[in-house]
């Protein structure tokens, strides 16, 4: 095993950031994989799974069973890492650009491209991007390791690679698939997976290739039996697709979740301003017009409840954290048999 530092220069002077980078060589002829994890800042559920995944990579090293290489990135954004402000961290989008730290990745007409070559700005933020997918192009295995607020586990897939990704789901014990194609915002997945679409078959490899947001839950979800979990979920992948060599490892369990478009994505929004009362939570099925969060706009007048009801029957995968909304803001996402009314094109958030 190998460890280097990668240095990303910051914007101004005597400003630095730096993170590190763990490859295991392996064999020269095995499929090869990239994990990483943070991307922003605060979503550490994905951290601690590699944290507990580490033991088992150097085991299976010192015991030579890893056949191709595999690089961990346990925490990838330092710059994300560093945005206290009052005593919060806020992670999602760079403070100087505002720009989503996963979204706007170069995207590369093919995998071979520069991503330095395609930085408008060259500000910290793209050279930080520019460096994670530099990092991980040419893997086989591309997984970034994110999470929601409150949430079931679940995948973003590309639909090129449904349902060959379905071991990967059901190995990782996922309970939601949601697939996407086109425009996601230039989101690393999508910059992971573009500049294979025009490429020929035999290198495309859609059969072999994974390449995956992965939600691991909640923010609050950092606990050490779910890292456990979460790590041996990830060492299944890479035994299962042969990245890794374990006769003894059991078969996975087969996929039972909800494979769904994004498109059938109920992003539920508050109409009003108040506080949140949640009726349901992730993993509850709901029908159509049944009742799911009480907004309370105005306290203490008779009429001061706002409720939001369920568009359609579905299942709810995830809902926010905090309990305090602005009109407008994000409640919960329903996933549904039918495309939402209100699907908009690209990504489900900001
Ligand atoms: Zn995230």
């Amino acid at each position: 095993m190998r460890k280097t530092i990668e240095f990303i220069e910051g914007d101004t002077e005597g400003v630095s950031y730096s993170f590190p980078v763990y490859v295991f060589e392996g064999g020269p002829t095995g499929p090869t994989a990239y994990l990483q994890a943070a991307l922003h800042g605060g979503e550490l559920p994905g951290v601690v799974a590699l944290d507990a995944l580490m033991p088992l990579l150097r085991q299976a090293d010192i015991e030579g069973r890893i056949r191709g290489k595999i690089t961990v990135v346990p925490s990838a954004n330092p710059i994300a890492r560093a945005q206290y402000q009052a005593h919060e961290l806020m992670g999602r989008f760079h403070f100087r650009t505002l720009t989503n730290f996963n979204r706007d990745f170069p995207l590369l007409s093919s995998p071979g491209d520069d991503p330095y070559a395609l930085l408008e700005e060259n500000s910290a933020d793209q050279r930080l991007k520019a460096r994670l997918l530099a990092l991980s192009m040419g893997h086989d295995i591309v997984l970034d390791l994110h999470c929601d607020d409150e949430s079931l586990p679940y995948l973003y897939v590309p639909k090129v690679l449904w349902p060959f990704m379905r071991d990967c789901a059901g190995a990782m014990n996922m309970d939601a698939v949601l697939l996407w194609d086109g425009d996601c915002g230039a989101a690393f997945d999508q910059a992971s997976i573009d500049p294979y679409l025009g490429a020929p078959a035999s290198l495309a490899r859609f059969n072999k290739r994974i390449v995956s947001t992965v939600e691991y839950r909640g923010l609050a979800d950092v606990d050490a039996n779910i890292a456990q979990h979460d790590a041996r979920g990830l060492y299944r992948v890479l035994v299962m697709r042969g990245v890794i060599e374990d006769e003894k490892l059991p078969p996975p369990n087969q996929f039972s979740g909800l494979a769904a478009p994004v498109e059938n994505v109920e992003m539920v929004r508050a109409p009003c301003a108040g506080a949140l009362l949640y009726h349901v939570k992730p993993g509850d099925r709901v029908e159509e017009g049944q009742r799911l969060v009480t907004i309370v706009q105005m306290p203490g007048e008779m009429d001061g409840r706002t409720e939001v009801f369920a568009p359609q029957s579905g299942l709810i995968l995830t809902r926010r954290h905090h309990r305090a909304t602005t009109k407008g803001d994000d409640l919960l996402k329903l996933v549904g048999a039918h495309p939402s009314a209100t699907h908009k094109p690209g990504a489900l958030e900001d």
